[in-house]
């Protein structure tokens, strides 16, 4: 345990927070927690123009709802802060003299330019290895812009700043910024500082080889929120875009993984985005969870769609038996929906197959007889009195199934039949065979 390590998050507010800054964020949270360090959220803000309440909500939802809780940043606070950066002009108007007084500087068109020493610059970074960078051609590597002529801040000046200023010992960021790294080392350099440790992450490429985009499906975080992803699912796939744990393992509970994980295992090709891989691991994690687990990510959207279950005791057993085939928790409150109506519609296609057909009708009038004359009423009991009927009166099976599914679910596919009339007890499966019965007679 190295309780010495910070790591951020610093995501500039412009957009929707997305599969790769998540991913960013969620390495920077796991070294933080393997390590037993600190992992600080800074808002990157000082693109007045580009930035939005919006997105900076997006991100807190985004990052809560993935269970990447921050150590220090907004709602936190922390002994480093503020940690918007629009709320640090003097601690960049510090740093800026510090710079212009030594001669770093010098104004060109009303900004302020950052004179390149015009070295080689050497980068150990830990997950691409040694890298050396030659800034000596001014042609190829112009200096750097560091203040606008508005006196706005530039992200390379304001980010080495901060990094300085909140003691990050590790900057784990994307391999899109691995060129920006030679020009903040030499900005660690001018101002004195020990440049912290860089680990740059490999690029999200699609399936068929090009950069991952914020315009590409699956991209925005909040669509597999919407959608009712598992979080932990999402998280577990996010992990192994650029991480795995080198025994074909996929699915791994995230407390093992922040055991395993360590920056010199991040892989250093670049990750393939596969959603029908993340969704398969969805579904995985949906149909083994615990039912308490099901249902607690299952309430907001029942409670969103507004289906009247009355109780939580009410609610519960409907869950558990159509845990198995939800695919998005999104579908959840339509599959369950039946349940807790009398008034539920028919499919009409359904209908025509099923129950308008000769004798169906009073195929359903019969079972609804042996029911209410039963005395037991489980699942198992269920069974086997409509396969004793069937079998009594000579008919298959199927003939009695397909018509007593639409009659008490009114849909032609859905849970186990004898499950779902188990919980819907035996007056309500009574009432419903009886009701269709004479509904469609
Ligand atoms: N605001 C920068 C970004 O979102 C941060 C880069 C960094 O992590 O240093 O890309």
């Amino acid at each position: 345990m190295n309780s010495n390590v910070r790591v951020r998050f610093a995501p500039s507010p412009t957009g929707y927070l997305h599969v790769g800054g998540a991913r960013t964020a969620l390495f920077n949270w796991l070294y933080a927690r393997h390590t037993g360090g600190t992992f600080i959220l800074r808002i990157e803000d000082t693109d007045k123009a580009r930035n939005t309440a919006e997105a900076t909500q997006a991100i807190y939802d985004g990052l809560k709802w993935l269970g990447l809780g921050w150590d220090e940043g907004p709602f936190k606070g922390g002994d480093c802060g503020p940690y918007f950066q629009s709320e640090r002009e003097e601690i960049y108007l510090r740093y800026f003299n510090q710079l212009k007084d030594a001669g770093h500087l010098y104004e060109h068109g009303g900004a302020w330019r950052f004179r390149s020493p015009r070295e080689m610059v050497a980068l150990d970074d830990l997950v691409c290895g040694h890298i050396e960078f030659d800034l000596t051609n001014p042609e190829t590597h112009p200096d750097i812009t560091i203040r606008r002529p508005d006196g706005g801040w530039i992200f390379h000046f304001v980010n080495v700043v901060d990094d300085i200023e909140m003691g990050m010992t590790h900057v784990i960021r994307g391999e899109d910024h691995l060129s920006n790294t030679p020009k903040h080392i030499e900005l660690y350099k001018a101002l004195g500082a020990k440049p912290p440790q860089f680990a740059h992450i490999p690029l999200i490429l699609n399936r068929d080889g090009s950069k991952m985009s914020k315009r590409d499906q699956g991209a925005a975080i909040g669509g597999y929120m919407e959608l009712g992803y598992a979080p932990e699912a999402v998280v577990n796939y996010l992990c192994l875009l650029g991480w795995s744990p080198k025994d074909n393992r996929e699915i791994i509970d995230i407390k093992e993984i922040i055991e395993l994980f360590d920056l010199p295992k991040i892989n250093h090709s670049n990750a393939a985005f596969d959603l029908d891989k993340c969704n398969w691991m969805n579904t995985q994690y949906l149909l083994h969870m615990s039912p308490e687990r099901f249902f607690e990510l299952s309430l907001p959207f029942i409670q969103k769609a507004g289906i009247p279950y009355g109780t939580e005791a009410a609610l519960k057993p409907v869950l558990a038996i159509i845990q198995e085939k939800t695919k998005l928790l999104s579908e959840v409150p339509d599959r369950i929906s039946f349940f807790f109506t009398e008034d539920y519609a028919f499919e009409e296609e359904a209908v025509e197959k099923a129950l308008k057909v000769p004798g169906a009708l009073e195929k359903l009038t019969i079972l609804a007889d042996r029911y209410e004359a039963s005395e037991a009423w489980t699942a198992e009991s269920v069974e086997a009195t409509l396969k004793a009927t069937a079998a009594e009166m000579g008919w298959k099976n199927k003939e009695l199934i397909h018509p007593t599914r639409i009659a008490v679910s009114g849909r032609s596919v859905g849970p186990s039949l004898y499950h779902m009339m188990e919980v819907l007890g035996k007056e309500r499966t009574v009432a419903r065979l009886r009701k269709t019965a004479e509904k469609f007679a």
